[in-house]
């Protein structure tokens, strides 16, 4: 069991229109029992930010973004940038997914670049990691991580790092049913820490979040919560319907 405050967040991917986001967010705030140990962090797709923004009315809820631009404005078609995401009510942005890195060609320099556009806007980012099946059973995993954790935070201060929350999501138990176990995510979460604290110290360690993504499901979350440097979680799919992310919020330790 972590000794952090828990933070469990809604990635909505490309899904729900705007009138579904309203009553998934009004509902879910309604039914949700309020812990104090527990944030919730829903990240709705672009178009459906200002009406969740809107809605919110609960302290421990806060509301995300999938994606950014590192540059503050110009002629980037397409793009939207932090300021624009913190001027509908964001404060965070999720950074480097998977499903960016690997469909959408983010390498580990924009990566970095849009985690520091974040952090100078003083947002949070949430920093996504992790390991394709071959890296993994090419025992690479490790060396996987930790190069994505340093090129990722490549510049990034002691004095920002506080803002950086890091989402521990194996490619292969992304979307595929298949998780991590909590013995298999626990090792890299602690593995993610000791990097931290060598790159920094170890109270910044000690205080940053690691989440795991990959296939959290109301029937799994119990036991991985129940992991000491699993501090929340990223989930996908089983965040889509009201009913099932409750029962992740709700893990029972
Ligand atoms: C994700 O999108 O980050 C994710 C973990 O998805 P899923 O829970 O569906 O595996």
């Amino acid at each position: 069991m972590s000794v952090r405050k828990s933070l469990i967040a809604a990635n909505w991917k490309m899904h729900k229109l705007i009138s579904d986001a309203e009553s998934f967010i009004v509902d879910l705030q309604d039914k949700v029992k309020e812990f104090n140990d527990r944030e919730v962090l829903i990240i709705p797709p672009f178009t459906a930010l200002k009406t969740v923004s809107s809605k919110i009315t609960r302290k421990d809820f806060f509301l995300g973004a999938q994606n950014c631009h590192w540059e503050e404005k110009g002629a980037f078609t397409g793009e939207i940038s932090v300021s624009m995401l913190k001027d509908v009510g964001c404060t965070y942005v999720l950074v480097g997914h998977s499903e960016r890195r690997n469909l959408f060609g983010e390498i580990d320099s924009i990566i970095n670049k849009k985690l520091i556009a974040v952090l100078q806007n003083g947002l949070k980012a949430v920093l996504c990691v992790g390991e394709l099946l071959e890296e993994r059973e090419a025992n690479k995993t490790f060396d996987v991580v930790e190069s994505q954790i340093i090129r990722a935070l490549a510049g990034v201060k002691e004095e920002d790092v506080g803002n950086v929350v890091i989402a521990y999501e194996p490619v292969w138990a992304i979307g595929t049913g298949r998780t991590a176990s909590p013995s298999q995510a626990q090792e890299v979460h602690e593995f993610i820490r000791k990097k931290l604290e060598e790159k920094y110290n170890k109270d910044i360690a000690n205080s940053l979040r690691i989440l795991y993504g990959g296939s959290v499901k109301p029937n799994n979350v119990d036991e991985l919560m129940k992991e000491k440097d699993i501090d929340g979680l990223l989930v996908g799919g089983a965040s889509l319907e009201a009913g099932s992310f409750k029962r992740i919020i709700e893990y029972v330790l």
